[in-house]
């Protein structure tokens, strides 16, 4: 299960945002205006699970209809739920799991602060608490899952641009909708995370525009996904610098 965000028909309105702080009790903290966008949240973060981003931009040439020069993208951003999380893999206390739904989630009473998965999140995700030190992020409202519901953002969304369900589907959906953008001559629209060839995510979006302009990274990479060689090389490792000292403490014997 995931989601698919359609950035096109996103308002800004930020009903997702404060969905999510509502049913998940994240504290309602209101940072400043950025100066450059209508965003008082900036970025993910430990208090923010989903994020509006605001992108002021000139219109690029070709887009048809364009009445000025100037533009807005809004976006929806959340935890990508990888289908290979790195963030799950370096966790040495087992507080982030993979749950029966597929999905990622951080358990509050199992964290310990270290914060290794933080730079593990290709992504910016995770973040821990300045008042208790634990990782927060999306748990894709896990307990409203497990009731049969579907999470708070997707339901608050008054446009569908965030839609919840099987990836299988979802991925149907938002070739449909590209394609019906293309036909419509929107050729800047693209997908973003849906290819699981790529990097699978369970979280995926249609974009207008390069991924980097909305704050995405272009070639996300499973920063652990050598992890079982270099574990393997480690080990390789100790083991010789064990028969060294071996060797010099019988030979130091003689
Ligand atoms: S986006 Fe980051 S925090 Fe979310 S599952 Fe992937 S690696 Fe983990
Ligand atoms: S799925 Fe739930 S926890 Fe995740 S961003 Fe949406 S409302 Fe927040
Ligand atoms: S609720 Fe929907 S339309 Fe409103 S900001 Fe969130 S994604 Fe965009």
């Amino acid at each position: 299960m995931g989601f698919f965000t359609d950035t096109s028909v996103c308002i800004g309105c930020k009903a997702c945002e404060v969905a999510c702080k509502e049913w998940n009790d994240v504290p309602d903290v209101i940072g400043e205006l950025t100066g450059e966008s209508y965003d008082n949240t900036s970025s993910l973060g430990a208090n923010t699970w989903r994020h509006v981003a605001f992108i002021e931009q000139r219109t690029p040439a070709g887009v048809p209809d364009a009445d000025g020069d100037v533009r807005w993208l809004m976006s929806s951003d959340v935890c990508k739920h990888c289908t290979e999380a790195p963030c799950l893999d370096v966790c040495p206390t087992g507080a982030l799991f993979r749950t029966e739904f597929g999905t990622v989630v951080v358990q509050e009473d199992v964290c310990n602060g270290c914060g290794y998965c933080i730079p593990a999140c290709p992504f910016g995700v995770l973040d821990r608490r300045e008042d208790d030190g634990r990782a927060w992020k999306c748990t894709l409202c896990y307990d409203r899952l497990k009731g049969g519901m579907e999470p708070a953002c997707a339901q608050a969304c008054p446009t569908d641009s965030i839609q919840f369900g099987p990836l299988d589907e979802l991925r149907e959906k938002a070739n449909g909708r590209l394609e019906m953008l293309h036909e419509a001559g929107v050729e800047e629209a693209r997908l973003y995370g849906a290819n699981e060839e790529e990097y699978g995510m369970g979280a995926f979006f249609l974009l207008l525009d390069e991924p980097e302009v909305y704050g995405l990274p272009p070639d996300p990479e499973v920063v652990t996904r050598k992890l079982g060689s270099l574990w393997g090389a480690a080990a390789l490792a100790a083991g010789a610098l064990a028969a060294g000292v071996v060797a010099a403490f019988v030979g130091g014997g003689r």
